[in-house]
Order: C-alpha cells, then structure tokens, then sequence
C-alpha cells in the first residue's frame, strides 16, 4: 500500500492534464451515505419508488416525505472532508483544473474547488415545477412537505433523476476533458451507473492512467484503472498529499 501512496504522488505530480472523477463514495466522510454498497441507501428505498421522475411527478409528495427530507437534512450540514481539500490543493497548486462528480451535494465548491462538472445535477437549488423560479435549498423551509413556490408550485431540487437526462453540455464536456487527460483520478465511485462509468473507459482508450481510491473493487479494478488504492477516500487522499508536497 505504501507503495501505491508513494506511485500515485508521483503520478499526480508529473500529470500535465489531471482530472479527476467522484461519486458517493468522497463524501461518506462527510456523513453522507452512498447509494451502493454497505449503509447505502438503496438497502432502505427501492429507487424506482423514490427516484425515478416518474415517481417524482406522479406523488412529489410522497418522494419529499421520505427520500429529499432526508437528503435535504444531510446535506444542509455537511462539510468537506480531506478528500474533498484535496483535490482544492491539487487545483491550488496548478495540476488539477476540472472536476466531473457524480454527486449533488455540492461539497466540491464548498471545499474550493472552482471548475466542477455536475453531471447529475446538483442539490443545492430547486426550481419550481409551474413557474420555474430558482430558490437555494438552504432557502427552502419544510414547514409543509412538499416545499411550495409563491406561485402555489411544487419545487423539486435541480437533480437529475433516473429516468432524466444527463446534461447534453455535461455530457460532452466531461468526454472531451476525459479523453484528453493523461491522469485520471478516480474517487468513490462503484462505477456502475451509466454514462459516468465510461469516463475512466474514455480516458484510458487515450492513452491515460487511471488511479482508483475505493475500500471495495469496481468494475474498473485492474480492467481500466491501473491500479486501486483500497481504503477511504480522506484518509489516502491525506496520505498521498504528503508524499506529493515532497516532490514539488
Ligand atoms: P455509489 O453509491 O454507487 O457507490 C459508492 C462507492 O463509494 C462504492 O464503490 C463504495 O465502495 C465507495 N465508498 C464507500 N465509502 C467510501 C470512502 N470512504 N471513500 C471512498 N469510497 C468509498 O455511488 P456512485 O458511483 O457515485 O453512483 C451513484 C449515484 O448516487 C450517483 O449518481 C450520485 O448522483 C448519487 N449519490 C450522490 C450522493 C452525494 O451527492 N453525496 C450520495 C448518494 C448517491
Ligand atoms: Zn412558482
């Protein structure tokens, strides 16, 4: 392991286009529970019942009582943790320019980090379903479920939900940017939601390397990325910050 600390701070420190990719995963040191996998929140809901857009406009009432309830509390108080500051460091120190998550949460920008991809949207605005007015989550009291625009509109958050679209300009962008990188950095992610997982497929068909920090196996493990750093996102990223800073 200390091995692969040592290799992906190298790696890291001679990229010249790195990029980095996250899911859930980077922000369950922020107390935010993944989808997938162990706690996950696809073990209590079953997603076509809560997060589906169908289910969203057929009972909004319904998927607010119980899955954006939830969400909106976890969120409203959760904070960056260090893998979070470290891809600010990385920005900061001039190797990393632009992030595509994979997460609504908003804790990349609440970090610092200035140039991220929300290809699914993000949880930090609603709009309204009739008006379209914008309104800022944090704005957004539940005193009545499900939250209402002055215009007698639902607000639904600006996620995309399955059954969405993804972004066309995300969707492009984030192709563009993983087919040229020469590093990509993937975090927390099980790498089975669709069209996020073939990011890492694109970069490396071109030629880049892909660094995995994830405690369990993906898809990607020894296919695509090059090799996995199997632990928590925080704790390694911590780890191979202090390897890198001694390069530079
Ligand atoms: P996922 O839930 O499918 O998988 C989470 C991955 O993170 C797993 O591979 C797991 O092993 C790994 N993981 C768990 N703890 C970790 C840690 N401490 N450090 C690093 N990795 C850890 O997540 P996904 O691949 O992002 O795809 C699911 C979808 O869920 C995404 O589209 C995203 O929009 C949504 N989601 C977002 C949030 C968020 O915004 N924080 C939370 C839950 C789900
Ligand atoms: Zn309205």
């Amino acid at each position: 392991m200390e091995k692969l600390i040592k290799q992906a701070a190298t790696d890291l420190a001679n990229s010249k286009r790195l990029v980095a990719l996250t899911g859930a995963g980077i922000s369950v040191e922020s107390n935010i529970p993944p989808f997938r996998g162990k706690g996950g929140v696809w073990e209590r809901f079953d997603p076509m019942e809560y997060a589906h857009i169908d289910a969203f406009m057929k009972n909004p009432k319904k998927v607010w009582d119980v899955l954006l309830r939830e969400m909106k509390g976890i969120i409203d108080i959760a904070k960056p943790n260090d893998a979070h500051l470290g891809l600010v460091r990385l920005e900061r120190l001039g190797l990393l320019k632009t992030i595509i998550t994979q997460n609504v949460d908003g804790l990349h920008q609440k970090a610092g980090s200035t140039d991220v991809i929300e290809f699914h949207g993000t949880f930090a605005r609603h709009r309204c379903l009739d008006c379209g007015k914008p309104k800022n989550t944090e704005d957004i009291l539940l005193t009545v479920i499900p939250p209402t625009c002055e215009c007698g509109g639902i607000y639904r958050p600006e996620i995309i939900f399955f059954g969405e679209m993804i972004p066309p300009e995300h969707l492009l962008r984030s192709q563009q940017i993983s087919s040229a990188c020469d590093v990509m950095l993937v975090m927390g992610t099980s790498a089975v939601v669709q069209p996020a997982s073939m990011m890492p497929v694109i970069a490396k068909e071109n030629g880049a390397k892909v660094i995995e920090i994830n405690p369990e196996r993906t898809p990607l493990t020894e296919t695509v990325s090059d090799y996995l750093i199997q632990g928590k996102a925080g704790e390694k990223m911590n780890r191979i910050m202090v390897e890198l800073e001694q390069l530079l």
